[in-house]
């Protein structure tokens, strides 16, 4: 399941990515451009935009609040779960479990030394790890299904 964020919803892209989500994110605010990337890789369009549903020939899911917690509930109940630290938070790259060493000097030293388990993404020469977000994350996941 793949998905096309509108260019309202830029921080809701990333967190679905951190996600795990496949996840592009439409800067442009050509409502055509968005409509035509979601026909040609099958992504499925998330956004606000009330003008969207029923266009031919995409699935197009309305969220219906405007806040980030709201919105990634929406998210959580409406589709499968995907697998965190699977892909670049910033490019949606699916990132390369890297080996432990490969991540000294790269990431803080306090980092280095409590962890085992680092990934990598190519394109933005960055280092993930199940830092603060993941844990903020898991927290939050289990708030909403607990809901
Ligand atoms: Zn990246």
């Amino acid at each position: 399941m793949k998905f096309v964020v509108d260019f309202m919803c830029g921080r809701l892209a990333r967190w679905m990515r951190i996600l795990g989500y496949d996840t592009l994110y439409m800067r442009d605010t050509d409502r055509g451009k968005l409509i035509e990337v979601a026909r040609k890789e099958g992504r499925i369009i998330i956004t606000r935009d009330t003008h969207l549903p029923g266009t031919p020939g995409v699935k197009v899911f309305l969220l219906s609040s405007e806040f980030i917690r709201e919105q990634l509930k929406e998210i959580r109940k409406n589709f499968p779960p995907a697998e965190m630290l699977t892909r670049c938070s910033l490019c949606n790259t699916p990132l390369e479990k890297v080996p432990k060493e490969k991540a000294k000097g790269n990431v803080p030293e306090y980092t280095y030394l409590t962890h085992d388990e680092f990934y990598y993404c190519p394109v933005c020469k960055k280092f993930y790890w199940e830092g603060t977000h993941c844990e903020f994350m898991r927290e939050f996941l289990r708030e909403v299904d607990s809901a």
